[in-house]
């Protein structure tokens, strides 16, 4: 099997949930405006750094979804998401901070590890290049709020520790977008240890063991603030309520075989 960030990082949350996603092939439907425009977004940066017309990029990608029935956050409309995306573009291109040599080669860039047992696991790093001259590896973020300033958190960070330990690569970066009133870009770099990297060897290596065990017991959460459950796209499966499910989700028999697009999403 291959498995991915996001499969270890969904069953770490909540086996149960995992098991919904990827074995019985419920998945959550693409109706949050904030994440498909995310993916717009993020493609854009690709044509940014292949020197094309980035606004151009987004517009024609952000297009397919004009008329789409997205539950867009208060406030949020079609065009603000565009001009908050354009203006990002902007700041980003006047910032200067990062450079990104062979675009083709170093942007998307798919990685593959072999794991014991004739498993795979794959990533999509975002890019590989230069944040202010140092070479990581970095991954975008779109968001609607900034991330902590304290940035000696950043290298707990389970998603760039993944990616630390699949490319072998220390140096690891976040560009975070934040779409707001006056749109930021965060540039927040931290160093991923040797022993991180062999300690997410293991935990992937453990989880893989429980799905491969099928151990799917459910990781419930309900207490404030923690409540995993009230934020669950599978939460009407649990509490067996149609109209939940009916509105967020889709299933897709055979879902497993596509598990490397989960890891594009992200
Ligand atoms: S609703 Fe709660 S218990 Fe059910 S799958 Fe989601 S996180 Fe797990």
């Amino acid at each position: 099997m291959t498995f991915s960030y996001t499969q270890i990082s969904q069953y770490l949350r909540c086996p149960r949930s995992y098991r919904y996603r990827y074995l019985d092939g419920w998945q959550e439907k693409d109706t949050r405006a904030g994440m498909v425009f995310g993916r717009s977004f993020e493609a854009s940066l690709g044509a940014y750094f292949r020197r094309e017309d980035p606004g151009a990029a987004l517009f024609k990608e952000w297009n397919a979804y004009r008329d789409t029935p997205f539950d867009y956050r208060k406030g949020d409309t079609w065009d603000r998401l565009l001009h908050q995306g354009i203006h990002l573009l902007q700041r980003f291109a006047q910032d200067d901070h990062v450079r990104v040599f062979r675009p083709t080669e170093n942007l998307q860039v798919k990685v593959l590890k072999s794991l014991p047992g004739g498993n795979e696991f794959v990533a999509y790093i975002d890019a590989l290049g230069k944040l202010d001259g140092q070479k990581c590896l970095i991954d975008w973020k779109t968001t609607t709020s900034s991330y902590p300033v304290d940035t000696s958190l950043l290298a707990l960070d389970p998603q760039l520790i993944c990616y630390s330990w699949m490319t072998g690569i220390p140096d690891v970066a976040l560009v975070v977008f934040v779409r707001k009133a006056h749109p930021e870009i965060q540039y927040l770099k931290t160093s991923i240890t040797d022993d991180q990297r062999e300690e997410f060897g293991e935990l992937a290596h453990s989880v893989i063991g429980q799905i491969e065990r099928g151990e799917f017991l459910a990781h419930s959460g309900i207490r404030f603030p923690l409540n995993g459950c009230t934020s669950c796209a599978h939460l009407g499966l649990c509490l067996h309520q149609q109209d939940l499910i009916d509105t967020q989700l889709i299933r897709r028999p055979g879902a497993s075989e596509l598990d490397w697009l989960a890891e594009l999403s992200d």
